[in-house]
């Protein structure tokens, strides 16, 4: 069990609000991730939680708050800035590039920065192409590693997508619905893979996601958005028995 206490946070949101004309997607979320948890994200469809990913990886303006990463001030800053200070993420919508192979998807992660077509014919370095080797061989994507992208199963999309997101060797991994799509045997893989990254590589995560038995898996600590508001924030079993988390997902 984690115990936060005495730790300073990795990342922390204070009153973050995100408004979309005049719909309030987030109002005044408080919340931190500390440093070797895996730490859930939950709430029904609409609720924010994208968003917040997008606030915290600065695909997205906040309209007000702050958001420190490492005990810096990141609200303002580039997504390249925050990914090159150890802040990776996945996509709700997997993101690869469907048209290349695994192999040149995981060279080209778009986490290195932005991708110019000039980019697609510079040599790459040998570490590199040693990091996205190793990252293969741990992903279970050896086999499927010269198929275009295109052709993989949901659950190994994914995988592919976590892979790209571990390439420059992140400290904090946002991922977003990571089990969508996906088949349940490949579902405890990823299970096992968040577990192997977080218990022997000191990896952090903050998990989006919607299927219970994997939060309460993995997860020490999840928070719960409602409306764009944080409802409650505990671990699993905790959360299982809080009224008004029942109540926002399967209504009164
Ligand atoms: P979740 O991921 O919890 O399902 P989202 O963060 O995707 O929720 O969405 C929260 C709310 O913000 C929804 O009402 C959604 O329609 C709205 N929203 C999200 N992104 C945009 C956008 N780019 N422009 C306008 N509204 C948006
Ligand atoms: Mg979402």
């Amino acid at each position: 069990m984690n115990t936060p206490h005495g730790q300073s946070p990795l990342l922390e949101g204070r009153q973050v609000s995100k408004n979309f004309g005049g719909l309030a997607a987030l109002s005044n979320v408080d919340f931190a991730v500390y440093p070797g948890e895996v730490m859930g994200l939950i709430g029904p469809n609409g609720s924010g939680k994208t968003t917040l990913f997008d606030c915290l990886s600065r695909v997205q303006e906040v309209s007000a708050g702050q958001i420190f990463f490492k005990g810096s001030e990141i609200t303002h800053k580039k997504p390249y800035q925050v990914a090159h200070m150890g802040l990776a993420r996945t996509f709700q919508v997997i993101r690869v590039y469907r048209k290349l192979t695994v192999w040149e998807n995981m060279l080209l992660s778009p986490q290195w920065g932005k991708i110019t077509p000039s980019q697609l014919f510079k040599p790459t370095s040998e570490a590199i192409k040693a990091r996205a080797r190793e990252l293969i061989g741990f992903l279970l994507l050896d086999h499927v590693m010269d198929l275009k992208a295109g052709n993989l199963s949901g659950g190994q999309r994914r995988l592919l997508e976590i892979g790209m997101a571990l390439m420059p060797d992140p400290d904090l991994i946002l991922l977003d619905e990571a089990t969508s799509g996906v088949n349940p045997t490949l579902i405890e893989e990823i299970k096992d893979r968040i577990r192997t990254l977080n218990q022997q590589q000191h990896k952090t995560f903050l998990l989006i996601e919607h299927n219970i038995h994997f939060i309460s898996d993995l997860c020490s600590r999840v928070f719960v958005l409602n409306y764009g508001e944080k409802l409650a924030e505990g671990t699993p079993a905790e959360l299982m028995e809080n009224e008004e988390v029942i109540e926002a997902y399967f209504g009164a």
